[in-house]
């Protein structure tokens, strides 16, 4: 599997000294303003990274998954499809959306919108990633674990193909991989 990686971007070493740094934040920041949120990992992406931080986050929270699709291969294609919604209700609830990367920022626009509409007090997000010279979409994430430059990245959660999620580390793909496609 590490033969279709041209190199490491970030180790899974650096992933979790990040995890407890974001974690203890969310936790002094939520603690204080006396909110416990509901955490909300899209599907598939946020798993690892959501699994990780949230053994840092030191509140009583309730986690809770959604399945949106917005990215077909290696481009982005404008609007979020609800593959799977939030088993519960978040009326009046403080979301803390659990993101892999934020690129264009189309999903994690169309997302806060829906839970806003759904009812959400107030969506709050953090990414493992982001790639802000790739941003179409004025947003911004609250807490991030790393800016990246614009090269298509796998693994910790992140695909191609729905492949190399499982690596522990984020790795620039060789551009063969799906140049060759
Ligand atoms: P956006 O809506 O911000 O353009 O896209 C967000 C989604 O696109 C992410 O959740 C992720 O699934 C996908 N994406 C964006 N950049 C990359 C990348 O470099 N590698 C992979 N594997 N997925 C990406």
């Amino acid at each position: 599997m590490n033969d279709v990686i041209e190199r490491i971007l970030v180790t899974e070493e650096e992933i979790i000294t990040r995890s407890k740094e974001l974690g203890a934040a969310i936790t002094q920041d939520y603690r204080s303003a006396g909110i416990t949120p509901v955490v909300v990992g899209l599907l598939k992406g946020s798993v690892p990274f959501l699994a990780e931080i949230m053994k840092h986050i030191d509140l009583d929270i309730e986690i809770d998954f959604m399945d949106v699709s917005s990215y077909d291969g290696a481009e982005s294609v404008g609007d979020v499809k609800i593959n799977k919604d939030l088993d519960k209700s978040v009326k009046g609830e403080s979301i803390l959306l659990v993101e892999d990367i934020v690129d264009t920022g189309r999903t994690l626009k169309e997302v806060k919108k829906l839970l806003l509409y759904k009812g959400a007090a107030e969506v709050k997000i953090v990414s493992l990633l982001d790639k802000p010279s790739r941003r179409v979409i004025e947003i911004q994430a609250d807490y991030v674990g790393f800016e990246i430059p614009n090269e298509f990245v796998v693994g910790y959660g992140l695909d191609y193909d729905q492949k190399y999620r499982n690596l522990p580390y984020i790795g620039v793909l060789k551009p063969q991989v799906y140049e060759n496609r």
